[in-house]
């Protein structure tokens, strides 16, 4: 990633995501997970949206579709955005895997390592103010600490993320709340404080001399376009608009 990334304009943003879109469609840094996959779950929405939401990894639905959060918690996902005036065409949403894990199992670390950088390389390019992280799996990553969601929902801090400092903000993941009413209650709560949040818009960022150098890239992929057994998704079907 380029230290001038915060110079291109948002078209030339948007079409640096599609390459990443590429690449992370070829990826098999994950064996199992490359190998067990229907799709690569890259995210979908806004690529300059404001608010991004960070959660765990694709579940059965997600790796069917393609897509992030399109089952019932996506759906208590959408019902909270439209609580507080938003559509899901105004936000981005992304995981911290793009693959499912088999069964449902958890991430494991080396899997979240290994996806940590495509993740980075998605903030930087699509340049949040606020991300938004669900659960624990992000929040811990995000922060870089165990500190959990208990603990932190509802809390916003300012991070730097790659080259990009973000308002960060934990809450409870919506699949966690879809059968805990307390939990539903507090997620929702929280969940009502972004308008006020956006409203302070991007935290001061970095100068180019305090922005750490970033990590390679990795290797250019064969096939990019075109993953061997995986359904084809085009950029335009992930929303980047
Ligand atoms: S989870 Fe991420 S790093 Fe691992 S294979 Fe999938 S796209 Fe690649």
């Amino acid at each position: 990633m380029s230290l001038d990334v915060r110079r291109r304009s948002a078209s030339e943003r948007r079409e640096a995501l599609k390459e990443v879109l590429a690449e992370a469609r070829a990826c098999t840094r994950c064996a199992e997970l490359a190998a067990t996959r229907k799709t690569v779950v890259f995210g979908a929405g806004n690529a300059d949206a404001e608010l991004m939401f960070v959660g765990e990894a694709p579940g059965a639905s997600e790796d069917e579709q393609g897509l992030p959060f399109v089952g019932r918690a996506g759906g208590l996902l959408n019902t909270l955005l439209a609580e507080i005036g938003l559509e899901r065409s105004q936000v981005f949403i992304a995981n911290t895997l793009m693959c499912r894990p088999p069964g449902n199992r958890d991430p494991q670390p080396i899997e979240i390592d290994n996806c940590h950088e495509y993740l980075l390389r998605k903030v930087e390019l699509i340049q949040p103010a606020v991300i938004c992280t669900l659960g624990n799996f992000s929040t811990k990553l995000l922060r870089g600490d165990p500190t959990g969601i208990t603990r932190l929902h509802g809390s916003p801090e300012v991070l730097v993320l790659g080259a990009r400092a973000v308002r960060l903000y934990p809450i409870y993941h919506p699949a966690a709340a879809l059968y805990t009413p307390r939990m539903l209650e507090t997620l929702r709560e929280d969940f009502h404080r972004l308008p006020e949040l956006l409203a302070l818009g991007a935290p001061e960022q970095p100068s180019f001399a305090e922005v750490p150098e970033p990590a390679p890239e990795p290797a250019a992929q064969p096939q990019a376009h075109a993953a061997g057994g995986e359904r084809g998704l085009e950029a335009g079907q992930l929303g980047l608009f």
